[in-house]
């Protein structure tokens, strides 16, 4: 109840453009508030905290951000920009994955060239990277897997989506993706859903996500787990360890700037941790998600603001 409510208001307080003015003139600065969730605003910011992070054992998922664009142009900027990351990580040595979502891509304004944008990514990511196509409301859930199926059948392998275990037909398309056999990221799910299409209780989510998650282990490809949840990252290891399946065989994803001291535990343990790491200049509706999902949050932006002033 309380999450649902949470969320509702952070989703109303993403519309709000005088907070977003506001977070825009403070959160971006060197040591500002938003940092602890984006890399930064630019590919050379994103290189250095990839770096970083490589360096303390953790695999690092580029995202940059933005989503449901308002123009063809912007879509395929938005390819053109995932062209030139991935040469500015190879350049710098670095070894990460990508993580797109297709609103950004033009799957809003015309499906097809979603699909044209999304391939020229795919091409230009060839066998060295692996591209993950983010999963977002649920009315984009039929369109996404979709592209993503067809993407398969053509014989794209470099690609793979993410189930979130709100949605109530989770489990279904989990059956058909798993016989692809499709590389699936399995989250909670982080959008507002009414209750015909997600489950509204957090027990029922969290069950949920135990059932996918016991699926993937048994039958899935290379899964991650992408959770902050203590309970549900011990289940995984659990029954990861009950079917035999080896720490090199799946791994833990999280958010950039959440639950570090978890993610160093599971490295310490022998287990794969990837941190998700957004950056660019969008990062407002995605630092507003972040937010919603735990208030506590609100309290450490309220206090860097105060250290800021005070500073
Ligand atoms: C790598 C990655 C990729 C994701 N991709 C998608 C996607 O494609 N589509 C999608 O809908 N969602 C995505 N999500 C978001 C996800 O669906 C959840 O909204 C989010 O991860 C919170 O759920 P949780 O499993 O961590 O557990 P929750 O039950 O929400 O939280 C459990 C505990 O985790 C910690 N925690 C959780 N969130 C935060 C936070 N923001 N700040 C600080 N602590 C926190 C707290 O200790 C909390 O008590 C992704 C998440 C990750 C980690």
């Amino acid at each position: 109840m309380i999450e649902s409510l949470s969320r509702a208001l952070f989703h109303r307080l993403a519309g709000s453009t005088t907070l977003k003015t506001l977070a825009s003139r403070y959160g971006m600065r060197p040591r500002g508030f938003a940092r602890r969730f984006i890399a930064g605003e630019t590919l050379s910011d994103a290189i250095t905290t990839a770096t970083r992070l490589t360096d303390s054992g953790r695999r690092c998922t580029l995202n940059y951000l933005g989503e449901s664009v308002t123009s063809l142009e912007a879509a395929r900027e938005a390819a053109a920009a995932y062209e030139a990351i991935m040469r500015g990580v190879h350049d710098a040595g670095l070894s990460c994955q990508i993580s797109v979502k297709l609103t950004q891509l033009g799957l809003v304004l015309n499906a097809p060239r979603c699909e044209e944008n999304l391939r020229r990514v795919l091409d230009a990511a060839g066998d060295e990277y692996f591209v993950r196509i983010d999963m977002e409301q649920s009315g984009w859930v039929d369109p996404t897997l979709d592209i993503f199926e067809r993407a398969w059948r053509d014989g794209y392998r470099n690609v793979g989506v993410v189930l979130q275990s709100y949605l109530h037909r989770a489990a279904a398309d989990l059956t058909r993706l798993n016989d692809l056999p499709a590389r699936i990221r399995l989250c909670k799910g982080a959008y507002r859903e009414a209750a015909v299409v997600a489950y509204p209780a957090k027990a029922d989510v969290d069950g949920s996500f135990l059932r996918l998650m016991r699926t993937l282990v048994e039958t899935g490809s290379y899964p991650a787990f992408a959770t902050h949840d203590p309970r549900m990252i011990a289940a995984v290891k659990t029954y990861a360890d009950q079917r035999g399946l080896s720490a090199d065989a799946f791994e833990f994803e999280m958010l950039f700037g959440v639950r570090r001291d978890l993610q160093t535990a599971l490295l310490a343990e022998g287990y794969r941790v990837r941190v998700y790491l957004p950056f660019g200049h969008q990062w407002f509706q995605y630092f507003m998600r972040r937010l919603g999902e735990r208030p506590a949050n609100v309290l450490f932006v309220l206090r860097s603001l105060l250290h800021e002033r005070r500073g």
